[in-house]
């Protein structure tokens, strides 16, 4: 009897046990091993993944049940792509069924085949097994000639498409069955390879000297695991490096893997690998491509015919043969981290995925997190830097702060205003910067106090301008905004503070001749619009730009000379050990915006506490000294990167039940925590979100290794003690504390 070991897609713990049926075990059950496999589960068909086998069961023989379907439609996952995911399993400490089904495209967990009808776009890939790998074709007699000869083909060539066989011969082709009997072949479906065509490139760009020791150093990398950490600043020309590197290792028939943090940033980086690699398969993979897309483009990374892929972090677990580096650009981007479901960042499983794959990983960043530049400072990751902007002209620009007590209107501090002025006089662009979007971020009653709260959640509506509507950030909750106050039915109600919307409108009456563009998660609803109004930008259709950090990231305006940053102040004397460093790279990132060519940038940050030290620091455009002050705090206060950290989450919609539950959990802690610290069981930041109360407890220590068999056994214990009303998990390295 030969058992399957299934994961599902469920929040269990556990692998399934299913018998495979004797037809089921061609071309062998060792075959079956990460595969899609279709089992009945209760009253459901399930699709989950076989990720071992067996030969005996805990289920008794008549309680075993037989799997329905082993899916054949595409290549297995390799024993690679299973082992990161148990490791995923292990660290996170999450069911393995909703690890592995999580990592694979929508379209790959659908109960049918990917290939129905219309499969034109795919060919079969004939491929060697082991044992057909080790095969004698010499051992083969006479009358077995083309037999011989496809087994030397295959030897020779690695894999032959069925096309490339029915050339050999139509008689090869028919001997296929029997080399699948034999256990000599596999057959795949394979993405067929459309390359286009090759084009004239410009010519490369001479490398910077220090853009030239970092392609050296990380390319004498290359074949081996390493960590490099890429600090350059703003404009310093980091994308090149990536390219100089991709280009080695497609030069040694390698695939890379680059992982953006946002969606938003593809479509520059696919223009750019475009341009530079015309000739070469790229694929992108996001959440945002059709379902039968994202899958055509996972296959073509599985099948290795795809040499380049490009994808925002769930494409760290796409499975890739060949796979010889691996760039997380902007790697401090916290939209590394996933906050629901498996909790990973995608950072740390690409350094995990590299260690065991034998290839280097590249961290870029002009503001690396603390944690990556800890690791470069004591030597654990290599740290590489490029301290200028590669075109020369383009100096990093000048930071001036403007104490917001100065009278401004509507936010807006007269320098600010008069500096916005002037960059229209001069035909240049401006990015006003504030990271609310909306009117304002609440309604208030001058009368009583009232303001706008959500009833849901622990939050502020937002007013929003043009339907007078109150919005929540936080759970989507939408009401017309009252025309009197709810409390004492006063008619003087005002929207307090600024967000995108006010600015822009204050803009327009202020500065009528100016072009303005709003460019916020609101006026950004679709993918591609982000592109269009980048576009315009480019095109000089714009004079201000204001919006939020999605402007802050990666792009490249060269007619920009000036951001002003509006309110800057929000996280500066927030409870989160991280808001200064968070502040601290949003705002060196916006300030990378101004003068990337060849006119100057100045930036201007209007803030109450102008002699707060990370504005030194700023206008130094001093990341190291911030870093290491920072670092020195933190080491202090035995905060990461000094102490690993892991955050259980309970929420419930029984405000009672979140507190009970969590207690216990604080208490149940205590006696399993050896060298671990367990905080007090405490509501979190956001106390409500959606109706539903939130608490948490935090534990810490000093080393990795001492947290992780805490945290199973506390696992453990919690399931014990779970209750219906209450959801919880654990969060482990929590970047939102
Ligand atoms: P970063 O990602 O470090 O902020 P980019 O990669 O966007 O910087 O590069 C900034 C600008 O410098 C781009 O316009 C790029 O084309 C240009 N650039 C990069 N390297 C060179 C070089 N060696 N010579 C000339 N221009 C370069
Ligand atoms: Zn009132
Ligand atoms: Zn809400």
């Amino acid at each position: 009897m030969i058992v399957l070991q299934v994961a599902l897609d469920l929040p269990l713990a556990q692998y399934f046990d299913y018998r495979l049926a004797e037809e089921n075990q061609r071309p062998s059950a060792a075959d079956t091993v990460g595969r899609r496999v279709l089992v009945p589960f209760g009253q459901r068909k399930l699709v989950g993944i076989v990720v071992g086998l067996s030969h005996r069961s805990e289920v008794p023989p008549a309680k075993l049940k037989t799997a329905l379907k082993i899916f054949h439609d595409v290549p297995a996952l390799d024993a690679q792509a299973l082992a990161l995911f148990e490791f995923c399993r292990g660290y996170y400490h999450h069911p393995i069924g909703e690890v592995i089904l999580n990592a694979l495209p929508p379209g790959l967990r659908r109960i049918k085949p990917v290939f129905g009808r219309g499969g034109s776009k795919f060919h079969e890939l004939v491929r060697l097994t082991a044992d057909g790998t080790a095969f004698d074709p010499a051992t083969l007699p006479n009358r077995a000639r083309v037999k011989r000869r496809l087994i030397m083909a295959l030897q020779t060539a690695g894999s032959l498409r069925r096309d490339d066989i029915r050339r050999l011969s139509a008689r090869a082709l028919r001997l296929l069955p029997e080399l699948i009997e034999d256990q000599l072949i596999t057959v795949d479906k394979v993405l067929a390879v459309a390359l286009p065509s090759p084009a004239l490139r410009d010519p490369l760009p001479a490398l910077t000297a220090e853009q030239a020791v970092a392609v050296k150093d990380i390319g004498a990398g290359l074949g081996r695991f390493g960590v490099a950490l890429l600090h350059g600043v703003t404009g310093s020309g980091k994308t090149e490096v990536y390219l100089r590197l991709v280009e080695q290792v497609l030069a040694q028939d390698q695939q890379a893997l680059v992982l953006v943090p946002e969606i938003n940033l593809t479509p520059q980086l696919e223009a750019t690998f475009q341009a530079r690699f015309p000739a070469v398969q790229r694929v992108s993979l996001h959440s945002q491509l059709a379902e039968g897309e994202r899958v055509m483009n996972y296959l073509a990374a599985q099948s290795g015919s795809a040499r380049i892929v490009l994808g925002t972090r769930l494409a760290v677990f796409t499975p890739m043969p060949a796979l010889g580096l691996i760039i997380v650009d902007e790697e401090h981007d916290g939209s590394f981290k996933q906050q629901e479901g498996l909790r990973y960042s995608a950072r740390d499983v690409a350094i995990y995925r590299a260690r065991e794959a034998g290839v280097p990983v590249l961290l870029g960043s002009a503001t690396p997190s603390l944690e990556s530049f800890h690791n470069a400072r004591i030597n654990r990751y290599r740290l590489q830097r490029l301290s200028s902007r590669a075109v020369p002209e383009a100096a990093l620009p000048v930071v001036h702060l403007i104490a917001s007590e100065k009278k401004s209107v509507e936010g807006i501090s007269p320098p600010v205003l008069d500096a916005l002025r002037q960059r229209l006089a001069r035909g240049e662009q401006s990015l006003v910067f504030i990271n609310r979007r909306g009117y304002a971020p609440v309604l208030l009653c001058v009368q009583c106090g009232w303001t706008s709260g959500c009833s849901r959640c622990s939050a502020k509506l937002t007013l929003h301008a043009p339907k007078n509507r109150l919005r929540c950030h936080h759970c989507g909750l939408q009401v017309a905004a009252p025309s009197h106050c709810p409390h004492c039915g006063n008619a003087d109600l005002r929207g307090v503070g600024q967000g995108t919307q006010r600015i822009e409108s204050w803009l327009t009456t202020q500065l009528p001749e100016a072009r303005v563009l709003r460019i916020d998660r609101d006026t950004v609803a679709r993918p591609g619009q982000l592109a269009s109004f980048i576009d315009r930008v480019l095109n000089d259709a714009v004079d201000i730009l204001v919006g939020t950090q999605m402007l802050a990231k990666g792009h490249d305006f060269p007619k920009l000379t000036l951001v002003a940053v509006i309110n800057a102040d929000a996280s500066l004397y927030s409870s989160d050990f991280r808001a200064e460093e968070k502040l601290f790279a949003q705002l060196m990132q916006v300030a990378g915006r101004a003068g990337r060519a060849s006119i100057p940038g100045e930036v201007l940050v209007q803030t109450a506490f102008p002699e707060h030290p990370l504005f030194a620091a700023l206008q130094r455009h001093d990341f190291a000294a911030f870093a290491d002050a920072q670092l020195r705090l933190r080491r202090e206060a035995h905060f990461p990167p000094y102490a690993f950290q892991a955050l259980l989450r309970v929420e419930s919609v029984q405000d009672g039940a979140a507190q009970a539950f969590t207690e216990r959990a604080a208490l149940l802690a205590r006696p399993l925590a050896k060298r671990v610290q367990v905080f007090d069981a405490v509501p979190a930041t956001m106390a409500r979100i959606a109706g539903r109360s939130r608490w948490q407890v935090l534990a810490q220590s000093r080393q990795r290794g001492w947290l992780q068999p805490f945290l199973h056994a506390w696992q453990l214990a919690l399931k014990e003690i779970a209750a219906r009303q209450v959801r919880w998990a654990i969060d482990v390295d929590p970047v939102d504390l």
